[in-house]
């Protein structure tokens, strides 16, 4: 079981599979008010930086579970790395449906919201994860402004207009659901450079380390392409960002 391996071949370098910077996380971290031994579940952790770095940072309990074998490998490595090992677990299994057996005082999906088949899906599960007066994580990508067009929606790789809302539809959309955004943290183009221009230099130096695998054609293709596709949509027309939720 896994995620489609272009991904795992694009994002093998990524630390953090967002648009967030190091500090971005850190700040999310703090804003949250975390309490040593507080516990965080974390569906689609990638590789973990986020329970590692807060488990360092703050003294937080964690459990991460991702379809990524690498990403999941990558997460238990750097637990070791910081010197958490003891505080945070991955497991590599698919999160569809997936319930924790501990209860969790904050339950995130952060960039991974098909889990849940869309944002209120997800927040539905994480609610069954989550102790009462918990806080639910969501990060998830918001229009900065409306597409003109269904052709430039998906080449900003939506699959339509439809796919995302403005920052205020999104912010309304979870107080129709019975939520109180308690907090955010935006994402910004630096962030977004970061994330989307680490994958450039990790596909070209895949390609010259691996001209005839059966990807490298599409990897060239995309390496030719992304640089100026990004800059002139995603990075235009795309935000993101991660909010913080408590049930009314
Ligand atoms: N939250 C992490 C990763 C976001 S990228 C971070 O911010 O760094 C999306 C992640 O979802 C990837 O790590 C991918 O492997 C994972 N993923 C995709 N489908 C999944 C599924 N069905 N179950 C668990 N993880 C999944």
């Amino acid at each position: 079981m896994d995620i489609p391996r272009i991904f795992n071949i694009m994002e093998s370098a990524h630390r953090i599979h967002n648009p967030y910077t190091p500090e971005k996380l850190a700040t999310l971290g703090a804003v949250l008010r975390l309490a040593p031994g507080a516990h965080v579940l974390d569906l689609g952790s990638g590789s973990g930086e986020m329970l590692c770095s807060w488990a360092r940072d703050h003294g937080i309990t964690g459990l991460g579970v991702d379809m990524s074998a690498l990403f999941s490998e990558q997460a238990k490595r750097r637990a070791e790395e910081l010197g958490v090992a003891d505080r945070v677990a991955f497991i590599h299994g698919d999160a569809v449906g997936y319930v924790a057996a501990e209860k969790a005082d904050i339950a995130a999906c952060v960039g991974a919201t098909w889990i849940g088949g869309g944002v209120a899906g997800t927040i539905a599960l994480l609610t069954q994860s989550l102790k009462p007066g918990g806080i639910v994580l969501i990060g998830e990508p918001y229009w900065l402004k409306r597409p003109p067009t269904e052709e430039i929606a998906k080449s900003c790789l939506a699959g339509s207009i439809a796919d995302f809302q403005l920052l205020p539809e999104l912010l309304a959309s979870f107080g129709d659901l019975g939520y109180d955004i308690v907090e955010m943290v935006l994402a910004d183009s630096e962030g977004w450079d970061r994330y989307e221009a680490a994958k450039w230099l990790t596909m070209r130096r895949w390609l010259d380390e691996n001209p005839g695998d059966e990807l490298a054609g599409e990897i060239r293709a995309r390496l030719t392409s992304e640089p100026v596709r990004y800059a002139t949509y995603t990075r235009e027309y795309l935000g993101w960002g991660t909010f913080a939720l408590m049930a009314r």
